[in-house]
């Protein structure tokens, strides 16, 4: 079997029992806070077990894109190390909200593995949970009754709380949960070694594919359970896992998942891939698996970057390149030439990536570009440690903790490589000083962003903070819940109301500010984000009174303005497209009152001329005075219609879709926007840059904000012309004003050289015998230190052999001294310019200067005694 077929087979078989196949959401999640990547199956219908909002089908199956890189769940330093563990892996699902329990659960598992796949019944075992004291929670007598009806007693497992009771993070919702395992070792290994005992103990060969979880509890912050409103069911199968067991492989990177990868990657590195634990092999792993997390996530629109989501990518992506780097000795950028044929691979299944490809590819040829250079860097680095380390050998042996932090942090190298490179040069690393400035690095990235969360305090269950804010700013209603929130050790609350005229912030468009009144007391609200579903008012502190009516109230102003920036980048969004192509797909906005910023993929400079067809169009359509209209409709619809699909949307029935003309802008958009383009009134952009590789960026005003930005420029073109005295062509006048200036100038040079000429006649006149030394020395009048410079120079031709120059200036209150030598004085006699002008001039000009010997200048605050200066030179002739 195929891996594609075993993937269909799957979701074929919950369809026949009546389940509703839906897309996966995407790795990257835009409204959690307490998650940035796509963990488990049941992330996107965590709203639905919490009974936040109503599925629109209890039954749903899928296969979901997941990311275990950090939080709670992170695998990835056994990445590549072993064989079945992933960074992104397809978790296969399926799920009962409110609906059907543990019975149906057990037995389709057991019908699809054993009935279907038709996988060997001595080979699977499964756990159910054995209860927990401190949690006082009993052991799942229901589970295990029900698996006694299909599988051995014996192969009946009792797991700890650590195994058998799943949880998404340290809060939200969990529960009991059966484990189904397999035994993928020889005969002759399992008559051996009773296969029970390795359940659960790390054995590559005895793994866990599948896991059922029946989701009761609620975890509370402060630890405890509560039980959920409805009971459901939440399952995970590895996909990878099951491809392997289903074609007789050994590892999960033998499947036809990963085989085209690998194959490509050896032709590449002209490598061979033995699958053994050599650091040859572990490379050709992390590869193939982390090539997928880094295309999967910039397809769904996560670029890397040096913070939260994106960072978590950077150094995946890293790390892939320093196995290439050290262990196939590849020192170009390779990933991005896997990107191809890996979107061709999931063209079927994920479609986003190969939309994407040529932008995808790009972004990751960037990065490994960028960080090859970073690392040759830090080899350079490396070398000088461990020569400076051998230069003091007899007693330094060691690379200290602070050095080998420093290649970690800065040239990202992992320590086990530090190490290998050390003791290839026969020294050892501080691992302990590694790993004390490790934690301090830690500590300080936690005490940046620590937020402290308070459980909800809940005054009323029923109401889910419906959100009107589409059709009304404001409204009496009620607070449904409320908690404390403590970051950066200032204290806030955050609100969630019955119903909310607030619009919390997403697709790019800010929050609502506004004011909640009770009773008397108004309460500003700072900023409204969403938690999943709940719309979040944030506020500096709590009334007196909670429990009654209260008036909520949005900002007008800034919410029109806003709403104005929303319709202009849709009106920019699809200009953009017209005038530079349809490759072009929003990479990221944002939408304020005050401007607009949109992100898109395109690979050149937008030109002035471009920028201009962009604007017309735009402004067109604001005449037009086009109707926003705004439907809800199911998300197929939507895509027949030309919606602009943007990869990402979670499952939900029916899409939120702006249709401003259908033939010219369909986009799915929740945000906010003006009734008709006419209230634009006039659009511009202000600036074009470049963000990332591929990416560009154009801010861009329309309103109000368009024709404060139309005065301020007016502003400065009024002062320019005010001060050309009001010339009818301003531009003609300031080009002629700056030729006069340069002409003026050049006339201005001629004059000072033909002056200082005349000067240095002057003073070769007066060049007096001092001994045998032909002397000039003077106080002269010259606008700057290069025309005393000069003077010298003049001189040179005038003066017989044998001469001494000393001049002096006060320039802008400040002393000037030149003193030049004939050069055969400096041969003959060893007078140096320099030397008299460090023990002579400067100490009576307090100041300093130096040069070559035979011409040397100082510089000094004190003018008052240049003559003495002069006086100073003559002795040192004598
Ligand atoms: P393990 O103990 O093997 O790490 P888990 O207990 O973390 O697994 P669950 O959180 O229960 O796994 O996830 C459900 C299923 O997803 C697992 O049974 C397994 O088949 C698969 N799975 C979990 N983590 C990974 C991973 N990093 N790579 C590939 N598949 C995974
Ligand atoms: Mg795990």
């Amino acid at each position: 079997m195929t891996s594609d077929s075993i993937r269909t087979t799957f979701l074929d078989f919950f369809r026949s029992k009546g389940h509703e196949i839906v897309p996966s959401a995407p790795i990257v999640i835009k409204n959690d806070p307490t998650l940035l990547f796509t963990n488990a199956g049941m992330n996107q219908f965590k709203d639905f077990f919490l009974g936040n909002r109503e599925p629109g089908h209890r039954r749903v199956a899928d296969t979901q894109k997941c990311l275990r890189v950090s939080g709670k769940h992170n695998d990835l330093e056994e990445v590549g190390v072993d064989t079945y563990h992933h960074t992104m892996f397809e978790m296969l699902g399926n799920w009962s909200f409110g609906d059907y329990f543990k019975k149906e659960a057990i037995s389709w598992s057991w019908e699809l593995l054993t009935g279907v796949y038709k996988i060997p019944k001595d080979r699977i075992y499964v756990t159910v949970f054995g209860g927990d004291k401190a949690e006082g929670l009993a052991m799942d007598e229901e589970a295990q009754d029900l698996w006694k009806q299909h599988v051995d007693a014996d192969r009946i497992l009792h797991g700890n709380k650590k195994d058998n009771f799943w949880e998404m993070g340290d809060t939200g919702p969990c529960g009991p949960c059966s484990e189904i395992h397999m035994d993928c070792r020889t005969d002759v290994e399992r008559l051996a070694v009773d296969g029970k005992t390795l359940v659960n103990a790390d054995h590559p060969q005895v793994i866990e594919i599948w896991n059922i979880v029946f989701m009761q509890f609620n975890r509370l912050k402060d630890g405890r359970l509560e039980p959920l409103p409805a009971r459901h069911v939440d399952t995970g199968m590895g996909f990878e896992r099951l491809v392997r067991v289903l074609q007789g492989k050994q590892s999960n990177y033998d499947t036809d998942v990963f085989s085209g990868t690998i194959a490509r990657t050896e032709r590449l590195t002209g490598k061979t891939y033995t699958g053994d634990d050599s650091k040859v092999s572990v490379a050709f792993r992390v590869i193939a698996d982390h090539i997928r997390a880094i295309g999967f996530t910039i397809a769904d629109g996560q670029l890397p970057s040096n913070t939260g989501a994106g960072y978590v990518i950077r150094r995946i992506l890293r790390r892939a390149v320093r196995y290439y780097y050290s262990y196939l000795d590849y020192k170009q950028p390779l990933l991005h030439q896997l990107m191809d044929g890996l979107a061709d691979q999931f063209a079927g299944v994920f479609p986003e990536l190969k939309a994407q490809v040529e932008f995808v590819t790009k972004v990751v040829k960037e990065e490994e570009d960028a960080f090859l250079r970073t690392l040759e860097k830090g080899l350079k680095k490396m070398e000088d440690i461990v020569g400076e380390a051998g230069a003091v050998r007899a007693t330094a042996t060691v690379i200290d903790g602070k050095a080998a932090f420093e290649l970690y942090d800065t040239y990202g190298f992992p320590f086990d490589l530090t190490k290998l490179i050390a003791s290839e040069n026969g020294l050892g690393v501080d691992e302990k000083g590694f790993a004390a400035e490790m934690a301090l690095q830690k500590e300080r990235s936690r005490a940046a962003t620590a937020l402290d969360t308070d459980d909800w305090v809940v005054l009323n269950n029923e109401g889910g903070s419906r959100f009107i804010g589409y059709d009304s700013l404001e409204t009496v209603t009620g607070v449904s819940r409320y908690r404390k929130i403590k970051a950066k050790n200032k204290e806030s609350f955050q609100i969630v109301l019955e119903t909310t005229p607030f619009y919390a912030e997403s697709g790019g468009q800010v929050g609502d500010t506004g004011l909640l009144t009770f009773g008397e007391e108004a309460i500003p609200v700072e900023d409204t984000k969403k938690e999943n579903n709940l719309t979040i008012q944030f506020v500096p502190r709590l009334p007196e009174v909670l429990d009654g009516p209260v008036l909520a109230q949005v900002d007008p102003e800034l919410r029109k303005a806003t709403a104005v920036h929303h319709t202009a980048t849709h009106l920019l969004h699809a200009a953009l497209r017209k005038v530079l192509g349809t490759h072009v797909a929003q990479k990221g906005s944002l939408v304020n009152a005050e401007y607009l910023r949109f992100d898109f993929s395109h690979f050149a400079k937008v030109t002035d001329a471009e920028i201009a067809e962009v604007e017309a169009i735009v402004n067109q359509k604001i005449r037009e005075n086009i109707p926003v209209m705004i439907r809800e409709m199911p998300k197929d619809e939507a895509v027949a219609m030309g919606a602009m699909a943007l990869f990402g949307e979670k499952y939900g029935d029916r899409v939120r879709v702006v249709i401003i003309d259908p033939s010219y802008s369909i986009e799915l958009c929740g945000g906010t926007h003006v009734g008709s383009t006419g209230e634009l009134g006039f659009f511009k952009v202000t600036a074009e840059s470049a963000v990332a590789a591929g990416v560009r960026r154009v801010e861009a005003v329309a309103g109000p904000a368009s024709e404060r930005y139309l005065n301020g420029q007016l502003g400065v073109v009024k002062a320019v012309r005010e001060q050309l005295k009001n010339a009818k062509d301003p531009v003609a006048a300031l080009e002629s004003l700056l030729q006069e200036h340069a002409e003026v100038k050049k006339r201005l040079e001629r004059l000072e050289a033909k002056q200082l000429a005349a000067l240095s006649r002057e003073l070769a006149a007066g060049a007096v015998a001092v001994g045998d030394v032909r002397f000039v020395g003077a106080v002269v009048d010259v606008p700057s230190a290069d025309a005393l410079k000069k003077v010298c120079f003049d001189l040179k031709p005038l003066l017989e052999a044998a001469y001494v120059v000393v001049l002096a200036a006060a320039i802008e209150g400040k002393a000037s001294v030149a003193v030049m030598i004939d050069e055969a004085l400096v041969t003959g006699r060893g007078w140096e310019a320099p030397k008299w002008i460090k023990e002579r001039v400067a100490p009576l000009i307090s100041g300093g200067g130096g040069g070559q010997k035979s011409l040397a200048t100082a510089g000094g605050q004190d003018t008052s005694k240049l003559a003495a200066v002069i006086e100073a030179v003559r002795a040192a002739i004598q």
